[in-house]
């Protein structure tokens, strides 16, 4: 479901002729559609209606303080992975007790920074993190609220870069390693166990690995919650898969179906951390072609925005719809399209068939609201693309484009000599 349709066919984001934002903030540049969004989040609490999850929006999958404005007022809470994202959250008026912050790999600072502002959750991966946070807390006269990331070795059965739910893996702890844990915190007075939290991966599109991980948390959150008390939350994190191609995922309801029966009557408090679920099919990157090159067999169409703007294609192999703003018609043909970056892997599509193109058609690469401008780089001193929202009728900038002056921020041509 989104709300980027055919209008005289010419592409809109709702209201909102895509071809005019180009004209008027140039390309590329990322369109984000606010209805999407927020049909996006009633879907979800729809689906998921009899367990009234809390739901956390992992900031990573797309942090533009715009989008961030859009879901605090669904009355969305949020996930971060850094202290940046929690500035971020913060500024865009979220409230600090609601935020989760995970990752492997908190820093020090960064903990003292989050206790400082109030967040609510750490989520935590190792016991030696879980030491830091007690010291920090306790150096603080404060007692953290923490949640045991578990992981289930369960395969999801997705790109092996977003699968994180396996042994292997280096999320999450396992079984034994959370029993142990669980058993230390008991004795340290700067933290206080509130959950268990399990998250397998990302871009999942079948449900009974995500109902398995599940239910293997839920065993142990009931255990340890008889051993210790406490452990009242349950966070089955995000990961839930979206549709790159027509109907590639489950629909929203599905996870649920599976998933509402094996927590049901548990006393649990159900809380999840979707993110590309909210957001991916939220946006377009909006690019102009610059050239149509045939190079042997190989017909490339070479258009303006490149890996550096969107990274998942290159990164993933992901696979992105394209389509021409303006359709005109006219027999398919098998192109690459191509970003102008000096790697080979700055490839949009290989081999797909596109309707006849030339220079200055304005393409949109579909879904990449999610893990899209997030990812951007600066790579081959190319500024990162301008981001636009859209209500309606209206649009404005959410971030300007980046200028050549913001990429030489903080520079010395002739060293500043410390020593
Ligand atoms: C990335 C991440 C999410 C969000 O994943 P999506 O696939 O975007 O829903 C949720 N929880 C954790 C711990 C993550 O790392």
């Amino acid at each position: 479901m989104d709300h980027f349709l055919r209008r005289d066919g010419r592409l809109c984001a709702e209201g909102v002729s895509l071809e005019g934002v180009a004209e008027r903030v140039g390309t590329p540049a990322y369109v984000y559609s606010t209805a999407t969004i927020v049909e996006h989040v009633r879907r979800l609490r729809e689906a998921w209606r009899p367990a009234e999850p809390e739901i956390h929006y992992a900031v990573k999958a797309n942090a533009n303080l715009g989008v961030l404005r859009v879901l605090r007022e669904q009355g969305v809470d949020f996930d971060v992975v850094s202290v940046g994202e929690i500035d971020r959250v913060l500024r865009a008026g979220g409230t600090p007790a609601r935020i989760d912050f995970a990752g492997v790999g908190k820093r020090r600072d960064e903990i003292d920074r989050a206790l400082e502002v109030g967040i609510g959750t750490f989520n935590v991966e190792s016991a030696p993190e879980l030491e830091a946070i007690d010291e920090v807390a306790r150096e603080r006269g404060q007692r953290a609220r923490v949640a045991l990331r578990v992981n289930p070795d369960v395969d999801a059965f997705t790109h092996r870069h977003i699968t994180t739910g396996r042994c292997e893996n280096k999320f999450g702890l396992d079984f034994a390693a959370a029993r142990a844990l669980a058993a230390r915190a008991a004795g340290m007075p700067g933290v206080r166990l509130s959950g268990l939290h399990v998250h397998i991966g990302s871009q999942i599109v079948r449900v009974e690995p995500y109902a398995e991980a599940v239910r293997l948390a839920l065993g142990l959150a009931r255990e340890l919650r008889q051993a210790h008390g406490g452990f009242e939350r349950l966070n089955i994190g995000g990961g839930f898969g979206i549709h790159y191609r027509e109907e590639e995922a489950p629909a929203m309801s599905a996870f649920a179906q599976v998933v509402l029966p094996v927590i049901e009557g548990s006393g649990f408090i159900l809380q999840m951390e979707p993110g590309r679920l909210i957001v991916g099919n939220a946006g377009v990157l909006l690019t102009r072609v610059l050239y149509v090159k045939q190079g042997g067999q190989r017909r490339f169409v070479i258009c303006d925005a490149a890996m550096n703007d969107l990274l998942r294609p290159s990164l993933y192999d992901a696979f992105h719809r394209i389509e021409p703003v303006v359709s005109r018609g006219g027999e398919p043909r098998p192109v690459d399209v191509v970003g102008p970056v000096c790697e080979s892997a700055d490839t949009f599509a290989r081999d797909r068939e596109m309707p006849p193109l030339q220079a200055g058609d304005l393409l949109a690469i579909r879904s990449a609201g999610a893990y899209g401008f997030v990812m951007a780089n600066n790579y081959n001193a190319r500024p990162r693309p301008a981001e636009v929202l859209v209500d309606g009728d209206r649009w404005g900038i959410v971030r300007e484009r980046e200028t050549l002056d913001d990429l030489c921020r903080g520079e010395h041509v002739e060293p500043r000599w410390v020593d």
